[in-house]
Order: C-alpha cells, then sequence, then structure tokens
C-alpha cells in the first residue's frame, strides 16, 4: 500500500479543519480519575501517568490529540455498537463521522463486531450504517502498557488491516499509509507531502520493532499453549476445560462488576428491553455481561450458570474455543482492557497458565 510522509503541523492543519465540518473523534490523555478509589481502571499502567480517553476534536484542541501511545480506556467497538442504542423505530440516518487513534487489538476485532452483525444471514442496520459512514485513521502502538499482550497471541502491534489511514507518529510528523478508497481521497486533500524515503521506513521498522520488544519482554513469564498460534485456530490447550480447577481461582477475586465485559473490544452480548405506553413503543439495543448473576437468567428464575466460576470460565472459553467454532475467529486480541480494569486484579494471564497447564498440556 501506498504510504507519504506528512508533516504535523500540515496534519493537524488538515484535521482541525476537518474536524469543523465532520464529527471527528481522537484519544486524549486524563488524570482525572474515574473511580474514587485509585484503582488501575484510572491509571491503566503504573509506569504511566494518565489514561487515555476518547474525545471529540476540535481546531481548538487538535494539537493535543496522542498518537504516540496505545488504545484508549474504552473499546474502539463503542462507535458502532454503542452501550445503549435504540432499534426501534429505526434510526435512519448515521452522519458520516472520523475516528483517529484505533489501534490494531481494536481493528482486529472488528472482525469479530463485523460476523456478528453484517457478516452473517440476519444483519443489524445500525452497525451496518456506522461502519459504512465510518473513516478509521489508525495508529502504530509505541507505548503498550504492561497488560497488552497481543503478541503472545500472534497478533501484531501495528494495524495490517481494517483502516483507511494508518499513522506512525515520529519527531516531526507521520508516515501515512493508505488502507483504502476513504483513506486515498484524504490523502489527496492534503496539498503537502511527499513519498516517504527509504530512511523513514527503516525509522518506522524500528518504532515497531522497539514496541514488539516491550510487550514481549512484558509477557516473557507467561507461558502459554500455543504462543503465537495462527489467530484463527482453537488452541488444543483449550479443549476439556469446562470443569478445569483453574476457573475457580480465577473467580475467587471476581467482585461480578462487569469491567472485562464493557471494556472488551470483542464482547458482543446484548439485551433487548422494550418500553411502551399507550402512544408510543420502543426498543432499545443495551449491553449484556456475561459475569452478571441474571446473564442468561430464564423466566422461571433459572441461570444455566448459576455459579460465578462457571460464568468466569464461560466468558474465558467463549473469547478462546466457542467464538473459534461459531465465528472462525479468536475473541481476543490481547488488548489487555479485562486486566488493567479488573477490581479484584485478576490476572487472566495467570489463570489461563493454570488453566492450560493441567495435565501438563501447556508447550
Ligand atoms: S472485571 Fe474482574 S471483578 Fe469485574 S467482573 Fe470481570 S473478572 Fe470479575
Ligand atoms: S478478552 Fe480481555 S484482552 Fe482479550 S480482547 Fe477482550 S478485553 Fe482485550
Amino acid at each position: 500500500m501506498d504510504t507519504y510522509f506528512i508533516n504535523k503541523k500540515e496534519w493537524n492543519k488538515y484535521i482541525g479543519e476537518k474536524s469543523a465540518e465532520i464529527k471527528t473523534y481522537a484519544p486524549y490523555e486524563s488524570t482525572e480519575p474515574l473511580l474514587s478509589n485509585g484503582t488501575q481502571f484510572v491509571k491503566t499502567d503504573n509506569n504511566q501517568s494518565s489514561s487515555l480517553f476518547w474525545k471529540t476534536v476540535n481546531p481548538e484542541n487538535v494539537d493535543n490529540v496522542v498518537y504516540d501511545r496505545m488504545h484508549p480506556v474504552a473499546p474502539l467497538k463503542i462507535f458502532f455498537f454503542p452501550f445503549k442504542e435504540r432499534i426501534l423505530p429505526a434510526i435512519g440516518n448515521v452522519e458520516p463521522f472520523i475516528i483517529i487513534g484505533a489501534t490494531n487489538c481494536d481493528l482486529l476485532a472488528l472482525d469479530t463486531t463485523d460476523k456478528v452483525f453484517i457478516n452473517n444471514d440476519y444483519k443489524d442496520p445500525t452497525y451496518g450504517l456506522r461502519r459504512e459512514q465510518a473513516t478509521i485513521i489508525s495508529i502504530d502502538c509505541q507505548k503498550p502498557d504492561e497488560y497488552c499482550f497481543c503478541e503472545l497471541w500472534g497478533n501484531r502491534t501495528y494495524p495490517e488491516k481494517n483502516f483507511d489511514l494508518n499513522l506512525t507518529y515520529m519527531e516531526d510528523g507521520f508516515i501515512v499509509e493508505i488502507g483504502s478508497e476513504k483513506g486515498e481521497k484524504i490523502i489527496r486533500g492534503i496539498a503537502k507531502k511527499e513519498k516517504t524515503a527509504e530512511n523513514s521506513m527503516k525509522i518506522r521498522e524500528s518504532i515497531r520493532k522497539q514496541t514488539k520488544n516491550i510487550v514481549q519482554a512484558n509477557n516473557s513469564k507467561y507461558k502459554l499453549c500455543e504462543m503465537g498460534h495462527i489467530r484463527n485456530d482453537i488452541p488444543a490447550c483449550m479443549e476439556n476445560k469446562i470443569e478445569s480447577p483453574g476457573w475457580k481461582s480465577g473467580a475467587f477475586d471476581c467482585v461480578q462488576c462487569g469491567a472485562c465485559n464493557a471494556s472488551c473490544p470483542t464482547c458482543v452480548c446484548f439485551l433487548l428491553e422494550d418500553f411502551s405506553s399507550r402512544v408510543s413503543f420502543s426498543k432499545t439495543k443495551i449491553w449484556d455481561y456475561c459475569l452478571y448473576q441474571s446473564y442468561a437468567k430464564m423466566a422461571s428464575g433459572v441461570s444455566p450458570r448459576s455459579l460465578l466460576w462457571e460464568r468466569y470460565a464461560n466468558r474465558l472459553l467463549c473469547k478462546y474455543r466457542y467464538m473459534v467454532k461459531n465465528l472462525g475467529i479468536v475473541g481476543c486480541t490481547g488488548c489487555g482492557r479485562c486486566i488493567s480494569g479488573c477490581p479484584g486484579k485478576i490476572d487472566k494471564r495467570k489463570i489461563l497458565e493454570e488453566v492450560f497447564k493441567e495435565n501438563g498440556e501447556y508447550i
């Protein structure tokens, strides 16, 4: 794909002007606490002094967009599959919008949400509209936190697909890779740009290598099965693990808050809620959380997974086994949000290791 070098001043001028015409979102740093007890959900990494939050870009704040860190706290899916959305009466129109700062873990997760909401026999029209109207400008991660583990599952720290433009931030500007016609149109609208020089591509390679090394070093102590396995295979060591005692130790510190579900870019479960009165009717789609006791509960009050450890096991088996069987995609991209956001400080990597180790199955 074609690549260009664009000076940061030129890029900011273009995005500042664009943001006045089209709703544009990007990551911004914030040190504001989300929770009063200062848990990890506020600072995703003890080495980092702030977290990243999606905000609306405007010509005044365009210089503060963050291009050289990692993913924001909220997953990219919120732009396509919002927490709560009316589906009846149907939303007939979605205005075009731009998202800047998507990372590879979130872009790969679009394979899962697309498969569930549009690439099957039953389509979600609003999800489809939002996907069509979005322009996605992604970035290479450069400062992953201690919870990111994409490389452990064979995923990269930089985007390879599902973007319109990808930016690699360098001191004075960006290497911009075109990923689609939408992206090409943006590049045509920027007057000052240069074809990428060989030296810039070497710098991009070294940035990518450096980030990969950070993720690999942070995860070197975890011996997960089939490390770096092909993404769409079911790890053999996940077979026959429904009754594993490892799930019980995982669930021991779980407070059933649902943060792991809410922050996950591939969680797709939702509830439908009806509101009716004499004069109107509406149906709303709301995220559902499989760690909640009420999840999948039937009208009789019976739950298929009444015990917490069963729900915990189900969440992980869903990601690494059921989604692979049903969708052909591993339902975890290694973003690490379910680890950084867990108030019980449960590190899923340790739990998986424990489960895999049973019967001496891990490699
Ligand atoms: S984030 Fe942690 S405590 Fe909350 S539901 Fe998930 S596993 Fe349980
Ligand atoms: S399961 Fe956890 S690490 Fe995997 S994609 Fe979801 S939030 Fe990220």
